[in-house]
């Protein structure tokens, strides 16, 4: 999601990162509770009606409910996830009227509040049995965040992360979006860096030890284009062709990347 604030890069300490690790625990066995309803006949408001409740049992609070829309006069996000069908990419709105297909795909989203701290996770899911060609596009979209994280090392640039997952996507036959990016995270949903999916190996900001990355990489069939429908959140491709997107939460640290969504 987009942020209306200011934006500024803020280090974790070991004790935060560990708070942002039970958040991001948190996320990941939400999303997990989703996936294993997600199934053909299921309609969208019920998954999100499983991950509000799953949120509560954890104790843990919603981040994208009442999320303010950028444009002016259109209403805040009303739900807890996201749900993402088919060529809808990211911020589609769960509802009754939209039931699972056979060789569908939905994309996820969520974000928790826990003590304070924010995960940030998203999947794509098959509904049913999919395509051979689809279930290639998850699996590139998938193993491009783990190329990008495993750039997010000491000493690397936010465009090192950008690069692996440009080029991996791109051999692939595949593109990226453009126009939505991955982020600091922490007490605020949105934070500096901003991390694109496409990029310069050695551009951009230094990684620091401490700093913690939603990475999400957003993939099409088609043309790497997007726009936005009427409803003021559900980005779809502009050529109407599939998309997936997938998003971990990561934090630098002296050694490895650290993912804390898991
Ligand atoms: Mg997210
Ligand atoms: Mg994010």
């Amino acid at each position: 999601m987009l942020s209306t604030q200011k934006r500024r890069i803020v280090l974790k300490s070991k004790e935060e990162i560990e708070l942002m690790r039970q958040a991001g625990k948190i996320v990941a066995q939400v999303l997990d509770e989703v996936r294993r309803h997600t199934r053909p006949g299921v309609n969208t408001a019920r998954l999100n009606q499983i991950a509000e409740d799953a949120l509560k049992r954890h104790h843990a609070t919603p981040v994208f409910k009442g999320y303010p829309n950028q444009r002016q006069g259109l209403p805040p996000f009303p739900a807890i996830i996201t749900t993402s069908i088919n060529n809808e990419l990211v911020h589609g709105i769960p509802s009754k009227d939209r039931v699972l297909q056979e060789g569908d795909i939905i994309s996820i989203d969520c974000g928790a509040y826990y003590k304070g701290w924010i995960g940030d996770s998203a999947i794509t899911i098959p509904v049913g049995k999919i395509s051979e060609e689809t279930r290639r596009l998850l699996e590139v979209t998938e193993q491009s965040l783990y190329q990008g994280i495993a750039q997010g090392k000491l000493g690397n640039h936010t465009g090192d992360i950008s690069a692996a997952v440009q080029d991996y996507v791109e051999s692939r036959g595949f593109s990226v979006v453009r126009e939505y990016t991955g982020h600091g995270v922490g007490r605020r949903m949105h934070e500096d860096p901003q991390v694109p999916n496409y990029g310069e190996a050695g551009k951009g900001i230094r990684l620091k030890k401490g700093m913690a990355i939603a990475l999400e990489p957003m993939v099409n069939v088609g043309q790497w284009q997007t726009e936005l429908l009427d409803d003021g959140w559900t980005v779809v491709t502009a050529d109407g062709k599939l998309c997936a997107h997938f998003e971990h939460t990561f934090a630098v640290t002296d050694g490895e990347p650290d993912i804390l969504t898991l």
